[in-house]
């Protein structure tokens, strides 16, 4: 039995940012290896498209605590690979203030985002829906708007910044395996062995990004993790009005009303995108279908012609993605309790920003160090995970 000194099983934007982080720790030479079912890039998963926001903006302090290190991890990727990952375009929060009567924002609101920002120290401005149109008159409000705006706001490049990692990691000495379904991975002594069709391995170290599949490839180690996996999707936008949507003159947002609405200057595609946020419907990894849901298609719509009309124009294409989340939304990044060889990671579909971060935080825990950012907030033993009860925080 091939013995490794980590195997990363799950080679999306959390376990390339690994493979790269523990090859680079473990390396160079032989030991470190990358298993994915699919071809790299596929489009099954979570993290392949253009872009993916990245923000300081943060309405709760474990997650605006990693903030500016995600930022720091993604530059040193950068200045490693000579590629640039970040667009900086600058952000905006706008909160439908009327749409809004009623709901339980808790505090993904904007008082929850100032508060953070007051607590960190992060530069930002206050918004009335007349600033925010005088800004940028791209946006059509109705009046009962508030709106901040944090310049570090921006796009992280998703496909790109897999392939990055990867490379990275081979650079490290990483080896990488492809089209390899891991059936199973089984604590063995201090050590775990990994069952894939072309045979067992043996690792002293497993770390299992998995996402959506993260329940299929623990099933021998412990209880089901109570996840909730979601089919989203974005849509691009042939806009002719190009210019006033490039990155340089028009941020990404995040739009909260009566749903969550987040967009994207054109980027990546000769397109604007726009999303909703735990928007889908549940499915599973093998379940979920590419074929877009007409009722967000035509929420989407009303939602561009109403509030940024020339940010629209002839669909591009709509394009489905996955959400794997637990019951509080909070990430996972733990050792198993039972098996402290075998690592877990699962980003609740909020994670790319905090991909190269992660990265780094798994490979302390491959190595056995102490955790270079708190992480105590993820522990998989946290009752939202351990007890059935727990109820989910969000709506499906
Ligand atoms: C529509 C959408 C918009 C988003 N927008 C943002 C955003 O703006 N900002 C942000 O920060 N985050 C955003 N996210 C969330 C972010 O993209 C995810 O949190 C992140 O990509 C998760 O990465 P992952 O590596 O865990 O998952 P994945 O990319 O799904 O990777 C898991 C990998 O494991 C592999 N795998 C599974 N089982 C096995 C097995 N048995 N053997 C081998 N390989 C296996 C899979 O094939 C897959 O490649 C968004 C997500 C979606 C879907």
């Amino acid at each position: 039995m091939t013995a490794h000194r980590a195997i990363v099983v799950g080679l999306g934007g959390l376990g390339s940012a690994a493979l790269h982080r523990i090859a680079a720790e473990l390396g160079p030479g032989p030991g470190v290896l990358g298993i994915e079912q699919f071809a790299l890039g596929h489009r099954r998963g979570a993290s392949q498209d253009h872009s993916r926001i990245i923000r300081l903006a943060q309405h709760q302090a474990h997650y605006a605590a990693l903030a500016a290190p995600a930022y720091a991890a993604w530059h040193e990727v950068e200045a490693e690979s000579g590629q640039q990952l970040l667009t900086r375009t600058g952000g905006l929060v706008v909160e439908d203030r009327v749409a809004r009567r009623g709901i339980d924002s808790g505090t993904r609101n904007i008082e929850g985002y100032c508060e953070v920002f007051d607590r960190f120290g992060v530069a930002y401005e206050l918004l009335d829906a007349d600033a925010l149109v005088e800004r940028w008159p791209q946006f059509r409000v109705d009046g009962g708007e508030q709106a901040l705006y944090q310049a570090e706001s921006g796009i992280v490049d998703a496909a790109k910044a897999n392939a990055v990692h990867i490379a990275l990691a081979r650079a490290h000495g990483a080896e990488i395996m492809t089209d390899t379904p891991v059936r199973a991975v089984r604590p063995d002594g201090d050590g775990v062995a990994v069952v894939t069709d072309r045979g067992t391995l043996r690792a002293d170290r497993v770390v299992v990004t998995a996402d959506a599949w993260t329940n299929r490839v623990l099933g021998e180690t412990g209880p089901t993790l109570p996840l909730t996996v979601l089919q989203e999707q974005v849509t691009y936008y042939s806009t002719p009005h190009l210019a006033e949507f490039a990155p340089s003159r028009f941020p990404v947002f995040m739009w909260h009303g009566r749903h969550n609405f987040y967009g994207f200057p054109v980027h990546g595609e000769v397109a604007t995108k726009l999303g909703q946020h735990m928007g889908g419907h549940e499915t599973t990894a093998e379940d979920r279908t590419f074929e877009p849901d007409p009722v967000r298609r035509a929420r989407y719509a009303d939602f561009v012609a109403r509030h940024v009309p020339r940010f629209g124009g002839p669909e591009l294409y709509t394009k489905t993605c996955l959400y794997t989340v637990p019951p509080d939304q909070d990430f996972i990044i733990d050792t198993l309790p039972e098996h402290p060889q075998v690592v877990v990671a699962n980003g609740a579909g909020h994670a790319f920003k905090f991909a190269a971060l992660i990265g780094q935080l798994l490979a302390d825990l491959v190595v056995g160090r102490a955790p270079s950012h708190p992480i105590d907030a993820f522990s998989i033993t946290r009752p939202a995970l351990t007890d059935p009860a727990f109820p989910r925080s969000f709506h499906v």
